[in-house]
């Protein structure tokens, strides 16, 4: 339930609302509208059956959300979510880029690799320490030693870190070196994972499941919410029958979400397609339907990388893929195009 107070309601007014909400034994939340305050109830609303919420003082009226998800729904939160990490902004004006090694695999490897995202214009840099990999005889990471390179990636290059983390105990450390949590897609419904994830104090972004629902992505950020308002949704493909591409790109989503949910949404063309062919198509796409931006794997020499080298760009393509980004974002809001519609 939302509870929208009148634009002339008194500080006291909101104070007495959240006090009787509270006492009811739900929680509340206060979020600034664009011209009104909104307080958000989470809970069992049938607790305040005998309330008269919409009697009280400085009180429009108070609406029922109806999803199973609430702090990540528009109609909890109606303005749009920005992020700022360390002073780079995710949901504002310019996209969000996030691009490097699906994996840290050496020091040279990661400077190399951060060099050219640093001279294409993202402005994370991206490569997993901790990686769920299909098979158990695969490259695993190479944890702690690679959140260290990622860290010293960072003060060289002034790029944000954004590495995955895969259990619990792996939280502290990531979140030591890294400035965003990376939920994988293999996680988005390890639920212990989630909630503790969520007290860590840092951004977290939650990849979409491999077979999830939009439904089931809002509901899996929800717990992680419950904790931490500063999440990140990001589409990476989910699994269709068809198997031309590693999964299917689901750009509809970014409408979608967009829709549903006031939190920014990037997406990953690179696990979205498999083929590094595709990336540059989808990334342009995914520009343009509105999403906040764009996570792709680079690698110094993709045919030696030690993961996902066939869908990881070279410094060329890398290059040629940014400055059509940068014109295709520059171009919509130079024009005021925005595809997003909120009603
Ligand atoms: C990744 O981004 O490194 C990754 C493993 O992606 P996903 O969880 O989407 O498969
Ligand atoms: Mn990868």
């Amino acid at each position: 339930m939302v509870i929208i107070m009148r634009p002339e309601a008194t500080l006291e007014n909101i104070v007495e609302v959240t006090r009787v909400v509270e006492a009811a034994g739900l929680q509340a939340k206060i979020m600034e509208g664009a011209q009104q305050k909104i307080i958000g109830v989470i809970g069992d609303k049938t607790k305040l059956v005998s309330v008269a919420i919409d009697a009280l003082p400085g009180v429009e009226n108070s609406v029922a959300i109806s999803k199973s998800y609430k702090l990540a729904s528009r109609e909890f939160h109606p303005q749009n979510t920005v992020i700022d990490v360390g002073g780079v902004k995710i949901g504002g004006d310019e996209p969000a880029i996030m691009a490097g090694p699906c994996a840290v695999e050496s020091r040279e490897q990661l400077f190399a690799a951060a060099d050219i995202v640093k001279a294409g214009g993202a402005q994370f840099l991206r490569g997993g320490a901790y990686k769920p990999r299909t098979s158990p005889y695969s490259f695993q990471g190479l944890e702690v030693e690679g959140l260290k390179y990622l860290a010293e990636a960072r003060e060289r290059t002034g790029l944000k870190v954004i590495t995955e983390v895969t259990t619990v105990e792996g939280i502290a450390p990531v979140a030591e070196y890294s400035d965003i949590l990376q939920i994988g897609a293999r996680n988005m419904q390890n639920f212990g994972l989630l909630k503790e994830v969520g007290k860590c104090g840092k951004p977290v972004m939650l990849k979409r499941g491999l077979a999830a629902t939009i439904d089931e992505w809002l509901n899996a950020a929800e717990y992680i919410m419950n904790d931490n308002p500063n999440v990140i949704l990001c589409e990476r493909g989910i699994r269709t029958y068809e198997t031309y591409t590693r999964n299917t790109l689901d750009l509809s989503a970014v409408a979608a979400v967009k829709h549903l949910s006031h939190l920014p949404i990037i997406v990953d063309p690179s696990h979205g397609t498999g083929k590094w062919r595709m990336i540059k198509p989808m990334a342009f796409a995914a520009i343009a339907a509105g999403a906040d931006g764009l996570m792709m794997e680079v690698h110094p020499n993709p045919a030696k990388a030690l993961s996902d080298g066939s869908q990881s760009l070279t410094q060329e393509h890398y290059l040629d893929l940014m400055n059509g980004v940068k014109k295709i974002a520059k171009f919509m809001k130079d024009e005021n195009l925005n595809p997003i519609v909120i009603d």
